[in-house]
């Protein structure tokens, strides 16, 4: 058995995380209800004028500057015709000839071929052709029951960048840990959400298979196959990094087969993964670029992006993951292991920071986000964390100055987590904070006593105040978790003895 080589380049569509579409007002926010977000020029009605988002090209500035590219002086649209009922136009507007960004480069972390997230052994630099800005279509939607189609158009016009790559890729894992480190750049700089589930960040893989070089070509190399590169085949759309990884397995292996036994013949074409059954399958002949007629869009005039603008872009970026990284395990102390899963995903940095604005204890708060909410978060199988955390707050809070216990205060978080309950009214109410043995609040209150002789003598000379300052002497002690009730009571009773 021969070896052979795969290789593989990447076009990944990024939804722009912008309040409105890219040439129209519409939201283009996800979720509405089917065709809210639409209006005459999102709809494709004729004579509609086009005017473009400036936020979109700032951010598809922001993306050149994280990815070392080559940002253009002038940037154009074209027309890209095609006719698909979610496309209401009959083009989608985008850029072939001048794209936004050229030649950019991003570094991926390696072992031996496997991408780690617990420190980088060796990289791998995988370059970019370019990244441009371009309109989403609409969503058809299959309804089975009725056997209809319906399209919504809430996604017609919504902003994407397409970051092109060069064919660098050789292993699924390489591709993986590219798409980690995108989604990371990404978010983290306000880009995209990039979420997977909701198609905000969606994969295309362009595979093909050759014969390579050495029978044994050294581990990691970057380049051990022969041209010329084999029948190329395109898996689209996929939206999990365990798909595109077992689509790229699959794929591959069924390109060997072809080119070992002879039994199927590789046609250039578009394939679509089949999560259920494990397998890729044809969707349609690949076009080929002239099957676009592509020609630039007139109704746009050319955007000039001027070094300034680079440069006030650049200096509004917020913090990259690395940057967090530093003021996690340099100005918050924390170990390297939490400031790493902490600053590796944008959803549990954000929730940090909102937590430490409410309770500034660094090392507790991240504790919990990474020993209770990611196993909360592992049991949801949701892609993101949504927790108010304010709540989340007081709930550190309520363990860390003893007004609970930490088994309390992790059933709450659960509470917290899908209920969205107040834990502080929760612990009230359920008197969960309560010291109920009366033994132990009348023997604090004695000791307060015999040690502040003085302060008593003041009470019995008729000085009454002093009997709030007794009071809190004993809440302390009894670390808040006594009704404060049954101190005072104890407390006069005691006092008049
Ligand atoms: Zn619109
Ligand atoms: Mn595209």
């Amino acid at each position: 058995m021969k070896n052979y080589e795969t290789v593989m380049g990447l076009e990944v569509h990024v939804e722009l995380a912008t309040e409105s579409k890219l040439f129209c007002a519409c939201s283009a926010k996800f979720g509405a209800e089917p065709n809210e977000n639409v209006c005459p020029a999102c709809a494709g009605m004729p004579g509609m004028p086009a005017v473009l988002n400036k936020r979109a090209v700032e951010l598809g500035i922001a993306a050149g500057l994280l990815t070392n590219s080559e940002i253009a002086n002038v940037m154009t649209f074209d027309k890209k015709n095609y006719f698909y009922p979610d496309l209401p136009t009959g083009y989608q507007i985008t850029q072939l000839y001048s794209p936004i960004c050229r030649n950019g480069s991003i570094k991926i972390p390696l072992c031996g071929g496997v991408a780690r997230s617990d420190g980088v052994v060796s990289e791998k630099i995988i370059t970019l052709k370019q990244i441009h800005i371009e309109e989403d279509a609409g969503k058809l939607v299959h309804d089975a029951r009725t056997e209809t189609t319906l399209v919504d158009f809430n996604r017609a016009g919504v902003p994407l960048i397409e970051i092109v790559s060069n064919p660098d890729f050789r292993t699924a894992e390489e591709v993986v840990a590219y798409l980690g480190k995108l989604r990371s750049l990404l978010s983290f700089a306000g880009i995209s959400d990039c979420k997977m589930q909701e198609g905000s960040m969606r994969c295309d893989v362009n595979i093909s298979v050759r014969r390579a070089a050495g029978a044994n070509g050294a581990h990691g190399a970057q380049d051990e196959g022969e041209a010329p590169l084999g029948v190329r085949t395109e898996i689209k759309n996929m939206n999990s990094l365990k798909a595109i990884a077992a689509a790229i397995r699959y794929e591959s292996q069924r390109h060997i087969d072809a080119l070992e036994t002879g039994c199927e013949t590789l046609i250039q074409e578009t394939r679509r993964w089949d999560d259920d059954k494990g397998e890729t399958f044809s969707m349609r002949g690949k076009e080929n670029l002239a099957d676009y007629r592509y020609f630039p869009n007139p109704e746009i005039m050319p955007v000039c992006i001027s070094q300034d603008w680079i440069e006030a872009v650049r200096n509004s970026m917020p913090k990259s993951s690395h940057e967090i990284y530093n003021l996690l395990t340099k100005e918050y102390n924390l170990p390297e292991y939490d400031g790493k899963i902490i600053s590796n995903n944008k959803n549990l940095a954000d929730i940090f920071e909102q937590t430490l604005k409410q309770y500034p204890s660094p090392r507790e708060i991240a504790g919990w986000i990474i020993v209770e909410l990611l196993s909360l978060q592992k049991e949801d199988n949701k892609e993101e964390i949504s927790i108010d955390c304010g709540k989340f707050a007081k709930l550190i809070e309520l363990v860390d100055n003893k007004t609970i216990n930490r088994n309390v205060g992790k059933k709450l978080l659960v509470k917290v987590f899908e209920e969205g309950i107040d834990p502080v009214s929760y612990v009230e109410e359920n008197k969960l904070g309560l010291v109920s043995d009366a033994g132990v609040i009348e023997d604090t209150v004695r000791a307060v006593l015999a040690e502040n002789g003085k302060t008593v003598e003041e009470y019995k000379a008729g000085s009454q105040k002093v009997l709030g300052f007794l009071i809190g002497q004993a809440m302390r002690k009894l670390g808040g978790k006594a009704d404060p009730a049954i101190v005072n009571s104890l407390m006069t009773k005691f006092l008049e003895e």
